[in-house]
């Protein structure tokens, strides 16, 4: 089977990289240039370039100028979000009002907001007014969950994403689309406070991710990372049904960091084989791996 010419959510790109240090692992994000070169290994067409704004988890800010910048050179190869931390502005007691650089960005062309990584709780009163206009300017929110305040970089939330569903009932029009270990752990009823911010394996119960697609329509999937592999690769015949009962909101992802991950490879082995083994139909493997990010995008 020919590989299908796929788009990738989740990328990540620093678009000087002559000027960036490199982190503690002693690697960087790539180059708009050698996220293209492992793009034609993975046979990707396109990449969603994400921002990442808040201080937390990075070595340096990936710049919302950088991802405009990449995406303006690169247009065939790149679409962008922009992204803010709704801490900006002063929002520290009334909320700020971020209508006009949301409009500012979607008027450049963003397709949504994110990757939010600011590490506030998901319901904290600054995110529930900033996914306010998010709303109001109809652009979807790409987020990274995080288990607590100072753990990790990204929204907190507890067990079973109880402020996930707060903000979900509370915010109809706007597209949530989730990633990250503790959101993903929650494919499986036995997920627990010591491994969903981890790589959990073994046969899936469908948990509380299963009850939360099916109850919120505005609630999306990003299969980029480990963390997305690993939630559909540690049980096939559960991905294959995953897959194709919430087929419309599931989005094809990568999220490379530095030169060295393999997981996209890995990942896209997998992916590819459930649909030439016939384990899910071409339509929903396409959908997956292309139309949903081409119709939200606008490509
Ligand atoms: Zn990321």
């Amino acid at each position: 089977m020919q590989s299908l010419k796929k788009i990738d959510i989740h990328a990540h790109i620093v678009a000087f990289p002559q000027w960036v240090p490199l982190n503690l692992y002693g690697s960087r994000m790539l180059s708009p240039e050698e996220l293209i070169r492992k793009y034609d290994q993975l046979d990707i067409e396109r990449g969603v370039l994400l921002p990442i704004v808040s201080p937390e988890g990075q070595t340096v800010p990936l710049s919302v100028e950088g991802c405009i910048y990449a995406a303006q050179k690169y247009p065939d190869r790149f679409s962008w979000f922009c992204n803010v931390d709704p801490r900006a502005l002063n929002n520290a007691a009334a909320p700020s009002d971020f209508s006009f650089l949301l409009a500012h960005y979607k008027k450049l062309g963003a397709r949504g907001v994110g990757e939010m990584t600011s590490n506030i709780f998901t319901d904290d009163p600054r995110m529930d007014s900033f996914f306010s206009y998010c709303e109001e300017a109809g652009l979807p929110v790409l987020f990274h969950i995080s288990t607590g305040i100072g753990n990790w970089y990204g929204m907190v939330d507890e067990l079973g994403l109880p402020r996930l569903e707060k903000m979900l009932k509370k915010h109809p029009k706007l597209q949530f689309i989730g990633h990250s270990q503790p959101f993903w752990s929650e494919m499986s009823a036995d997920n627990t406070d010591e491994i969903r911010n981890d790589y959990p394996k073994g046969k899936v119960t469908p948990g509380r991710l299963w009850t939360l697609m099916r109850e919120y329509e505005n609630l999306s999937c990003d299969l980029s990372a480990g963390s997305g592999a690993n939630a559909l690769m540690r049980d096939p015949e559960n991905a294959a049904a995953f897959l194709v009962e919430f087929q419309d909101r599931i989005y094809y992802g990568c999220d490379i960091c530095a030169d060295t991950n393999k997981h996209p490879f890995i990942f896209r082995e997998f992916i590819d084989g459930l649909c030439e083994s016939g384990a899910i139909p071409k339509t929903v493997y396409r959908k997956v791996c292309r139309d949903n990010a081409a119709k939200l995008l606008g490509v």
